[in-house]
């Protein structure tokens, strides 16, 4: 199985994939966490994403496809994937394609969580406030005024993948605001009637 989980910062993509990684044994790959790692090494490339990332901007395609293009190569994706933050552009979308093409390879599906960006922001509203309550660090990119950035980089350069997988015939969508568990079996339930789930 092999899926792209397609939404707006903060629609659960990450807490999606990881329910379904359990459920079909397969990797989860997130661009956000791979170029958090990248930031933590403290190479000039990373802190020049750490930079990108704390505007609430995307990161260059070639920096961000050189990193999923080695991570891909591991033996662990063999049994699938599922790509959270990645692609964000119609060139990295491209590129996927070139990628998984040169290995004999293609997407099984692209799921888009759809949701409320207004209660999308409220939401981070709450967390930072109570993270701060606790006394936690919250992230530099977590803040209401970064996630409207990454919101409108979303929509400037992320959203034209709806129509890119809608016209290749990928795309399925769920109601990102169900309570978790209902969005994961929607997401299940979609994967079910794809002709090639959970043929590995
Ligand atoms: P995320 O954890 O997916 O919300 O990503 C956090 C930040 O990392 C984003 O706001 C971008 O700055 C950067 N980033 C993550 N994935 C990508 C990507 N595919 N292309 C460009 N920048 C990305």
């Amino acid at each position: 199985m092999r899926l792209i989980l397609l939404g707006p910062p903060g629609a659960g993509k990450g807490t999606q994939a990881r329910r379904l990684l359990e459920r079909f044994g397969i990797i989860q790959l997130s661009t956000g966490d791979l170029l958090r790692e990248a930031a933590a090494t403290g190479t000039s490339a990373g802190l020049k994403a750490h930079e990108i990332m704390s505007r609430g901007e995307l990161v260059p395609d070639d920096m961000v496809v050189a990193i999923v293009a080695e991570r891909l190569s591991r033996p662990d994706c063999a049994k699938g994937f599922i790509l959270d933050g990645f692609p964000r552009t119609v060139g990295q979308a491209e590129a996927l394609y070139r990628l998984l093409h040169d290995k004999g390879l293609s997407l099984d599906a692209v799921v888009q969580i759809k949701v409320d960006e207004d209660i999308l922001v409220q939401r981070v509203e709450a967390r930072v406030k109570e993270m701060e309550a606790r006394g936690e660090t919250v992230r530099a990119d977590d803040t209401p005024l970064v996630l409207r950035r990454r919101l409108a980089a979303y929509h400037a350069q992320t959203e034209p993948l709806v129509d890119y997988y809608l016209r290749k015939g990928l795309l399925v969508s769920v109601d990102g605001m169900l309570p978790i568990d209902q969005v994961t079996a929607e997401i299940e339930a979609l994967l079910a009637k794809l002709p090639r789930a959970g043929a590995g």
